[in-house]
């Protein structure tokens, strides 16, 4: 499935947005944050749900990650934060340095389970007791199929209990300081 079948009336929300009942403190917290990168905001159900998918075959599994972008200006620009919202996982998943193989059903959920502000932002998967690090194919996949600003390429290692997060095509590691994991209802989520 091709990157055209998502939607093209895709756009972030603004700060002013979300924030309406944050503090003062807590928005100069998040820009303090972002200076460089995006933060990104990941809820405890969230994580839950990927870690339970990535723990159930010692084998390379994965999926796509749904969320919404904060941004100061667009999609291209000005992202303050990327909040993840759902993760779609796959019952199959190869990637190779020229192709990305999930279940085509997987792309279509993430559609319907998507709208104009809650969209693909990225893709997971795991690499079983071989550490959490972009592969020179994950790299790849990156640059071929994750290529906006707000693209997140999320891996994580089940058994040994690690995870590294990269951002756009040139996949630019975040430093963990950026993964803000937080609770389930609370203001940041
Ligand atoms: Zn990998």
């Amino acid at each position: 499935m091709k990157w055209n079948n998502v939607r093209s009336d895709i756009r972030a929300l603004s700060l002013g947005s979300i924030a309406s009942n944050w503090s003062a403190f807590d928005v100069l917290e998040l820009l303090n944050f972002t200076q460089h990168e995006p933060i990104v905001l990941f809820g405890g159900l969230v994580r839950k749900a990927i870690s339970e998918h990535l723990s159930t075959k010692n084998v390379e599994l994965g999926g796509l990650l749904l969320g919404n972008v904060i941004s100061n200006k667009d999609l291209i620009d000005g992202i303050v934060a990327i909040k993840i919202t759902q993760a779609v996982p796959s019952q199959t998943f190869k990637s190779s340095c020229v192709s990305l193989s999930m279940d085509a059903n997987v792309w279509q959920d993430a559609n319907i389970h998507g709208d104009a502000t809650n969209f693909v932002v990225g893709w997971y998967h795991s690499h079983p007791n071989l550490g959490a690090f972009f592969s020179g194919t994950d790299r790849s996949t990156q640059k071929n199929f994750f290529t906006n600003s707000y693209s997140l390429g999320l891996v994580v290692d089940p058994i040994r209990k690690e995870e590294r997060w990269f951002r756009g095509s040139e996949s630019v590691e975040l430093s963990a300081d950026n993964i803000l994991r937080t609770i389930d209802g609370l203001a940041l989520v």
